[in-house]
Order: structure tokens, then sequence, then C-alpha cells
């Protein structure tokens, strides 16, 4: 593991003079006992192997800690009842199936779910990592929105969590163990069926804070593990991952996990991209859409949705709607059409309600699906791009002075 020192991030002077993209910190030091939330299977193996399972007990010894896990939802070993007492024993001494520790639940008026979650973070002097994840009931299914950074490298002008300092890659397991914790609130596994039987938690976004082809191993890990058949088993039809355009991994995402793909595309020129997504000084817009041209698996009934958030007087006229759908031909895709959610401090706003209803009734008659997103959770700051934890790096100031507190206390 890299440990970069907490100094290399530069601060933001302003949104505009913002580098391209942050360095995340990867000062992740695992837990004394580790959770097994996140392993593939050939990996747990490796780990009973390590404490002296035999070779040939171990694949059985897999398959019984991953339906605890992932379908039964365990959260001590004690609960793994078809598992001998000693072996049970022996996991917990050397291993958890902790998730991320929940230290707030925010219910909004319209029913979506915030949660926000703590994960370990390298240095004492350093506030605790903190990301958010988004539950969003709806009359047909419900939504997990999740992160898969704590903040995010790049500096998107109109989003809360790119003006976050801190960065972290979040691991396979603490990505996994978002949908996990959704899955303990709701009280949502196997064994306790809501009423009607039917799921809560039956879709999953990487939508939540952070840039998931940046974090591509562990988004993909992870996704596997939400997909396995044997275990949480959402069908990877009902996984959508969401990114701002980074292009060489957008091919490696159809290939490696085949998830539905978002394209965060915002601007129809590269003027107005580079200023609201600056990643495209890097990936411009052309190249992006060759990617999308491209990506393994869409077709028709496997469309690639375009996200355009509406901001007023700035990508929101019929000739940027005529644009788009120019752009867009040939590719199987399907427009979301996103309010803009305000966040303390921004310089934008929300298009109005009538431009928002014009550009879609365009867009649709162009033949392209175009439902306009209904912001959900604003009253707890938990729509699109309103997400932002607390953990910012602290100065340098700051941690002198927590140091010079530890010593005295
Ligand atoms: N980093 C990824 C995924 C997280 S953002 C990405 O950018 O695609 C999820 C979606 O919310 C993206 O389309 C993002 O552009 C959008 N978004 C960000 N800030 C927003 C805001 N303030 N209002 C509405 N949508 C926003
Ligand atoms: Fe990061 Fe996505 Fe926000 Fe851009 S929109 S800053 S890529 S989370």
């Amino acid at each position: 593991m890299t440990s970069i020192p907490t100094e290399a991030i530069q601060p933001q002077a302003s949104l505009r003079d913002a580098p391209l993209e942050k360095v995340a910190l990867e000062t992740y030091v695992p837990p004394a006992k580790p959770s097994l939330i996140g392993l593939s299977r050939a990996e747990l193996a490796e780990q009973l192997g390590a404490i002296g399972v035999a070779p040939g007990q171990r694949k059985m010894r897999v398959q019984q800690l991953w339906h605890w896990m992932y379908v039964r939802g365990a959260q001590t070993f004690d609960e793994m009842s078809n598992v001998s007492k000693g072996m049970r024993a022996e996991l917990e001494q050397h291993f958890t199936v902790d998730r991320p520790e929940v230290v707030a639940e925010q219910i909004s008026n319209d029913g979506t779910r915030k949660w926000l979650l703590r994960l370990p973070s390298g240095h004492a002097s350093e506030r605790p990592h903190e990301v958010e994840c988004v539950y969003i009931p709806e009359t047909d299914r419900g939504t997990l929105c999740v992160s898969s950074q704590v903040g995010c490298t790049l500096n998107c002008t109109f989003c809360h969590t790119g003006t976050q300092r801190l960065v972290r890659n979040l691991t396979a397991g603490e990505i996994v163990g978002q949908v996990m914790v959704a899955r303990d609130r709701l009280n949502d596994w196997a064994d306790r069926e809501t009423p009607s039987g039917n799921r809560l938690v039956t879709n999953v976004v990487m939508m939540g804070m952070g840039e998931p082809l940046y974090n591509f191993d562990a988004v993909r890990d992870a996704l596997l593990i939400v997909s396995d058949g044997e275990g949480i088993g959402l069908s990877r039809r009902r996984i959508t991952l969401s990114t701002s355009g980074v292009v060489p991994n957008i091919a490696r995402t159809g290939d490696e996990i085949g998830v539905m793909l978002a394209i965060s595309l915002h601007a129809v020129r590269d003027e107005l991209r580079n200023e609201l997504v600056p990643l495209n000084k890097k990936y411009p817009i052309a190249e992006l859409l060759d990617a999308c041209r491209a990506y393994p698996g869409s077709s028709n009934s496997r469309r690639i949705t375009f996200e355009y958030v509406m901001l007023k007087g700035v990508n929101d006229s019929l000739d940027d709607a005529k644009l788009l759908v120019k752009l867009l031909k040939g590719i199987p895709a399907k427009i979301n059409l996103i309010p803009f959610n305000p966040w303390p401090g921004t310089r934008y706003e929300c298009s109005d309600w009538d431009q928002i209803e014009k550009f879609s009734e365009y867009v649709f008659n162009a033949g392209y699906s175009s439902p306009v997103r209904t912001p959900r959770g604003r009253d707890i700051l938990a729509a699109c791009g309103q997400l932002k934890s607390e953990s910012e790096k602290l100065s340098a100031r700051e941690r002198q002075a927590l140091r010079a507190m530890a010593m005295t206390d």
C-alpha cells in the first residue's frame, strides 16, 4: 500500500484553479482483526488457509461463510449455526464480518434514507473518514446509491462532493458493506422477509460520492460480489455505474463487470464541458462518445444512460437539446435530466421547470426516453451531488494542535 503524506493534496484555492485531478490518499490501514466482507472466494480460501484450515475443507467453509454473509446477512460468526463451534471460535479470534459503522441515519419526509458511515483512517490525528449512502424507495423498486471514494478526485463545478479535499479510495469490503448496511437497517435479508416477501433494495447505482472508475479494481470486486447469484444476487441489469468519463476504464467496465453504464455528460460542447466537468480536458466529448459506441454489451435493451444536470442559463437551451440529440445518434441511449440540486455556496441555479419540460419534450420527440429525475431527499441533502462528508484534510497547524493535545492528555 502506498502512503502519500497528507500534504500531497493541494488545497482548492478556487474551483477554477483547482487541479484537474486530486491525489488519492492511500492511508487505509486495515483493523487488527480484518473483516471478511469484500473478499473473493479465492481470497477467503487463502485467509482460511492462513489460520490452518486444511486444503480439503476450504471450499466447503468458503461456501458456508458466503451463504451466511451474503444471503443471511450474519453480523457475527456465532450466528453461523452449521459451522462447528471450534471453527467459529477460530474465525472469531482472527476476523470479523463488520461493515462500515453507521454514525447517523436521516429519514427524509419522502422516505429517502441517508446513512453517514465511518471508515478507518490511516492516522490517529486525522478525522475519521466518512461517506454517505442513500436509499430511495419507489413504488416498484428500491434503489441504493453507493459511494466509491471518500470525497472525489475530480472537481466538477456543480457538485458538492467535488469540493471535498480529502480523498481516499474505498476498499471492496467498504463498498459491499454499504449494501449490507442498507439491508441491515431495512431488515432486508433472506430470513427476515418483508410482509410482501419483496426485497427492499432491488437496485444499486454507483452514484454516491466519488468517481468509481478511478477506483476501478475495488469497485469491480465489490460489484462482482453484489451480483453473485449465490449471495446478494442483484442482477447486473439492476446495477448502474455512473462515470464522469474516465474513457480508458469504460470498456473494462463492460468486459470485467458487465453492469449498466451511465455517463455524466451535462454539456454538448467541449468548451462548456471543460468547465463543468474538468476531466473533459483529458477525455473530450468525441472520445467519450466513441467509448460509449464501443461499450461491450450495450444494445437497445441495454441502453446507456446519459445524465444531464439542468443548470439555468448554462446548458439548458433548446440549441443544447438539439446538439445533444445529434451527438447521441447511433448510440443506444436514454437521457436522464437531473434538476440541479443546490448546496451551500454553489454558484449555479436549477433551470426553470418549464424550460426543463421544453428540453425534455424536444429530446422525447427525437425518440429518446427522457425522464426528469425527481429530486429525492433534498431536505436531508441526500439528492444527487449534495453528498459531502466532513472528512476534510486537517491543516498542518490543526494536526500539530491535536498532537500537542494528545501529549498533554
Ligand atoms: N462521479 C460519478 C458518480 C457520482 S455523481 C459521476 O460523476 O458520474 C452522480 C450524478 O449526480 C452524476 O451525474 C453527477 O454529475 C450528478 N450531480 C452532481 N452534482 C449534482 C447536483 N448538485 N445536482 C444534480 N446532479 C448532480
Ligand atoms: Fe466527482 Fe462525479 Fe461529483 Fe464530478 S460529479 S466531482 S466526478 S462525484
